[in-house]
């Protein structure tokens, strides 16, 4: 049985003050229901996040990590680093580090491993095709390519324990939505390739979110769907009742 999973992705938004008064009023709005939460937060606003949701059941995570532990890459956050603030997830090939930050599907993979081999913090791993892609009708190809490829070395039990989101680049903060059946029908899609790869256990097991667009108007529709575990949030999770509302669906 999958516990449904919405996470808050808030990429390159709120400062250390705004991410206090979110929290603040998150926290009134917030009762513990069946549904897992999570905010991935800049990693400047962890500690923050981490304070101001202790006692509670919301979940703090990273938007990236580095596949080594330390050393000479100015600009990078280390595992070890991580750790120490305590959180509990971290995206990994968000499509805008894919995109803007030449992460590939290698190093999607290093840290991956790194991750699940060196600590209890859960990777939601981000796939998915493009425009044209998608009009080409190569979709599933596409993220059949990424999962083969991000996954390589990866244990049946580690798999299960993780998060995937399908998150299809045209629908990511362009106010386009998949519709709830596109996006169900790639997710059940990722659902077979790791029953392939796997196993019916880790295909059971295992986190599969839909991401794009995602907003407290299409919530329902989308989590209603058989093969949907959850979503991952963009710009809605920015506000605290739509965020909220989202959680609810
Ligand atoms: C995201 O950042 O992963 C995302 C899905 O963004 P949005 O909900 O804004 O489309």
């Amino acid at each position: 049985m999958r516990i449904p999973f919405i996470a808050g992705n808030w990429k390159m938004f709120k400062t250390k003050k705004e991410a206090k008064e979110f929290a603040e009023e998150f926290r009134t709005l917030y009762k513990d229901t069946d549904v897992r939460t999570a905010i991935c937060a800049p990693f400047t606003q962890l500690d923050t996040l981490k304070e101001a949701f202790a006692g509670t059941s919301i979940g703090v995570g990273a938007q990236n990590v580095h596949f080594e532990d330390e050393g000479a890459f100015t600009g990078e956050i280390s595992l070890p680093m991580l750790k120490e603030i305590g959180v509990d997830y971290c995206v990994i090939g968000h499509s805008e580090r894919r995109q803007y930050f030449n992460e590939t599907d290698e190093t999607v993979n290093l840290k991956l491993k790194k991750l699940l081999n060196e600590s209890d913090i859960v990777p939601i791993l981000c796939v998915g095709e493009n425009l044209e892609q998608r009009e080409a009708g190569s979709e599933k190809e596409i993220v059949e390519g990424q999962i083969r490829a991000d996954l390589a070395g990866i244990s049946a039990d580690k798999v299960a324990s993780m998060v995937i989101a399908y998150e299809p680049i045209w629908a990511i903060g362009t106010g386009k939505t998949a519709t709830p059946e596109q996006a169900g029908e790639m997710c059940a899609v990722i659902r077979g390739i790791i029953e392939e790869l796997y196993d019916e256990d880790t295909c059971d097991r295992v986190i599969i979110q839909y991401g794009g667009s995602v907003k407290p108007e299409n919530a329902t529709e989308i989590m209603n769907m058989d093969e949907i575990d959850g979503a991952l949030v963009g710009g809605a999770s920015l506000i605290p009742q739509k965020f909220m509302d989202i959680i609810n669906f």
